[in-house]
């Protein structure tokens, strides 16, 4: 009887490479500054956020926690070096089809004249297909969904923000940037908030880079924390090693709050 050789394909073990969420590469921004000001220079960032992670960003107040994320979305193109989204480099992405990938939410919502449904359209529209979804997209920020006909203006603090929250989601971005989204809610609400985002990195493997000024939502919520002073990234790890054991001298001084402002 014959034998037929059987050939074992050598394999490998080794996973696939995965492409990070948002990655950044030698990336500098520098700010000219008004003549009583320093000039402010992020300087030399270089690290990544993975997929379906979420990386809480803190930091003294114009460390320049906004100005990576506006490197997340165009709004800002880095002076020197590259930041890449899903592996392309920003500057390769149609701006509406990277606005849509990456939403943004504000520490201050911005409504658009109209209703909350016509506000949660927005997007839909200038992509060219209605928007189906506005009641769930309301329930999932916890609001009742007779708020769609209001006018969006005249929502209180927390319904706007909560409202700018579903806009942001109606899109289904893979990744999202937060810029102290908690801020102006009261503690039961961020709490709700935070539920809320942690749920769409469960269910949606969505990605998320969260400012936030408040160290405890930065432990609870943060797969990864990145501590920024002065446009530098000086510690960046795992949540709980960087809070229960940081590395570097300027992060627990951070951590015990003698770090403010930018001139530190
Ligand atoms: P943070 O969000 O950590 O408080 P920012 O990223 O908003 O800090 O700002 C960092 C520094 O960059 C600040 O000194 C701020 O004044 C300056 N800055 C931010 N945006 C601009 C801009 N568009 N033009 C000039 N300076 C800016
Ligand atoms: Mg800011």
């Amino acid at each position: 009887m014959e034998v037929t050789a059987i050939q074992t394909l050598a394999t490998t073990t080794d996973p696939q490479p995965l492409v990070a969420a948002v990655s950044f590469h030698g990336v500098h921004k520098n700010f000219a500054a008004k003549p009583e000001d320093e000039p402010f220079r992020l300087s030399d960032i270089n690290g990544e956020v993975p997929e379906g992670k979420v990386l809480t960003l803190v930091g003294p107040s114009g460390s320049g926690k906004s100005t990576l994320l506006g490197l997340c979305n165009l709004f800002l193109t880095p002076d020197e070096g590259e930041v890449r989204v899903l592996g392309r480099e920003i500057r390769d992405w149609q701006t509406p089809m990277l606005r849509k990938t990456v939403g943004l939410v504000f520490q201050t919502p911005t409504m658009f004249p109209g209703t909350v449904l016509e506000n949660l359209s927005l997007a839909s529209k200038i992509h060219g297909h209605p928007l189906s979804n506005a009641r769930e997209l309301l329930a999932r920020v916890g609001l009742e969904p007779d708020l769609l006909n209001r006018a969006a203006q005249d929502l209180s603090g927390g319904q706007k923000q909560r409202v700018a929250l579903a806009r942001a989601l109606a899109n289904e971005p893979k990744v999202l940037l937060l810029d102290e989204i908690t801020s102006a809610l009261d503690p039961a609400a961020a709490k709700d908030v935070e539920e809320l985002i942690l749920g769409l990195r469960r269910e949606q493997n969505t990605s998320v880079i969260w400012v936030t000024h408040h160290l405890e939502q930065a432990r609870r919520v943060g797969d990864l924390t990145w501590l920024l002073v002065g446009g530098r990234l000086v510690e960046s790890g795992a949540t709980e090693a960087f809070f229960e054991n940081p590395q570097r001298d300027e992060t627990r001084r951070f951590l015990r709050g003698e770090l403010s402002g930018r001139d530190v």
